[in-house]
């Protein structure tokens, strides 16, 4: 491979629809660093339109890194790495880049003026350790770091595909990528037209969602459909691009009706909504404010929304399992979300108690609104940490079907209609 970057003849650059990200250094490969630096690139050339081939990590080592840049080229059309850029003899990326082009590095005249006059300004003697930050090879161009002592390297490659080198330090990478290699890129061609959607899921497994949606739409490559489990929710990603003169846009739209045909009881919420987001929406629809009690819970729903500006009270009676509700307290969960709504002159009063229920958290909700009242009882998996958490997301969805079956202009008619039968699930 190192062969074809060296005799290919010189093509043309080529717009960079796919890259590889290669994280340079020991200290990722035996876990004391994080690596930060991919995610962070791998998510910024995604919302580009940038395909992402592959995430690797090499330690410091000539021979591996140099064939990581090796395999890396011949796959994608962008090979950006983060790591070795530094002066020490184990910083080994730019020995890495040269070999594989057969270029021999030299010493940059202007970039050691520029490293040597930021040890003069200080009144320090250069090391010449550092000098090896200064060099460059021919194909390849020096991009600025004002954060540190390492510029980084652009190098258009003989086969029309590029090669971008970023220190590892984060507060030098990104600046780099920002200000030295976005604006580049753009301008050299980047990315494909792309549209993305979310639909956020609750009520509902991952599995069972993946059953509903089918596998004809889960293995399709354009849109990709994939469901990812969060602790928040279940999401359903679908990811399209332009194909035989239909825009990304026009087909995530047609898939995303397919989704909403099999699933659209159980959404939530939309690309990057939270539940406060959610729930805050409707509320302010309506002018609606919010008051809640709960029991049992460890303030898992005050947490979930406790950001929310319509929420005007909430209450937590009892901390811990909620083992030590008494039963006629649990029953009386209507009269709860009534009372915390009185007290507070919220529009909307919402209970919710748990207990544990064998190895998972029986929860259950009142929601008294204008528009009527709503009792339900449902049963989510776990107990402990785990199930007050399902069980406050579950006392969100109920509030949140609640007010999107309400219309929002309905006069503010605070007696109550006649209690819904509880549902069992
Ligand atoms: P460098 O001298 O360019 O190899 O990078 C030096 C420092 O940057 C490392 O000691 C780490 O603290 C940090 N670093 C390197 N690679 C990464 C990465 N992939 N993600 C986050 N930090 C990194
Ligand atoms: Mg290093």
């Amino acid at each position: 491979m190192a062969l074809e970057l060296r005799y290919a003849a010189l093509m043309s650059p080529r717009t960079v629809t796919t890259a590889e990200i290669l994280s340079v250094g020991s200290e990722l490969t035996v876990g004391e660093t994080r690596d930060t630096n991919g995610g962070e690139l791998a998510r910024a050339l995604t919302d580009e339109g940038v395909q992402v081939l592959r995430l690797t990590a090499i330690p410091d080592d000539l021979a591996q890194v140099t064939d990581a840049f090796g395999r890396a080229a011949t796959r994608a059309d962008l090979v950006v790495s983060t790591g070795g850029l530094g002066p020490t003899p184990d910083d080994l990326t730019r020995e890495a880049i040269a070999g594989l082009v057969g270029e021999t590095p030299a010493v940059d005249d202007r970039l050691e003026a520029w490293l040597r006059e930021m040890w003069f300004r200080r009144g320090m003697p250069f090391p010449e350790i550092n000098l090896k930050q200064a060099w460059l090879i021919p194909s390849a161009s020096a991009i600025p770091n004002v954060n540190g002592t390492a510029p980084g390297w652009w190098l258009e490659r003989s086969d029309g595909g590029l090669i971008v080198a970023l220190p590892g330090p984060p507060r030098e990478m990104r600046p780099m990528w920002a200000d030295g290699v976005m604006p580049r890129l753009r301008e050299r061609g980047l990315g494909v037209e792309r549209a993305t959607r979310t639909l956020r899921l609750w009520g509902i497994g991952e599995s069972q969602a993946a059953d509903l949606l089918g596998e004809e739409l889960l293995r399709a490559s354009n849109p990709v459909v994939a469901t990812y489990a969060r602790t928040d929710s279940v999401d359903v990603r679908i990811s399209a691009v332009a194909d035989a003169g239909r825009p990304a846009r026009t087909i995530a739209d047609d898939t995303e009706r397919r989704v909403l045909d099999a699933l659209d009881e159980y959404v939530w919420g939309r690309d990057d909504e939270t539940w406060p987001a959610a729930i805050g929406r409707r509320l302010a629809d309506r002018g609606w404010t919010l008051a809640i009690s709960e029991t049992g819970t460890g303030g898992a729903l005050t947490a979930l929304l406790g950001e929310l500006p319509s929420l005007v009270r909430s209450e937590l009676n009892a901390t811990g399992d909620g083992s030590a509700i008494p039963d006629g307290e649990r029953d009386d969960l209507e009269a709860v979300a009534g009372g915390v709504r009185r007290a507070s002159g919220a529009d909307v009063g919402l209970s919710v108690a748990a207990r544990p229920h064998g190895g998972d958290t029986q929860v259950s909700v009142a929601v008294v609104a204008p528009s009527g009242s709503h009792r339900e009882r449902r049963l989510v998996f776990q107990r402990g940490a785990q199930g007050r958490s399902r069980a406050a997301l579950t006392a969100a969805s109920i509030l949140l079907r609640q007010l999107a079956s309400s219309q929002p202009s309905m006069p503010t008619d605070h007696a109550l209609t006649a209690v819904q039968p509880e549902t069992v699930r």
